[in-house]
């Protein structure tokens, strides 16, 4: 069951790139700026409330 919620963890983050970011997000001036708690990646907040990776491939 941990091993079906980590796939569908990773699917989340690397395939349609939708995050959890943790409880601790920083505002650089422009963005909230934040790290995804499952892959780690820095992610930033979009106007509609939405968390991207920036460093999407
Ligand atoms: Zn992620």
């Amino acid at each position: 069951m941990n091993k079906l919620r980590k796939k569908i963890r990773e699917f989340k983050c690397n395939t349609l790139d939708w995050h959890k970011p943790i409880p601790t997000s920083t505002f650089d001036g422009v963005n909230l700026k934040s790290r995804c708690r499952y892959c780690n990646k820095v992610i930033l907040k979009d106007s509609q409330g939405n968390w991207f990776s920036i460093n999407r491939r």
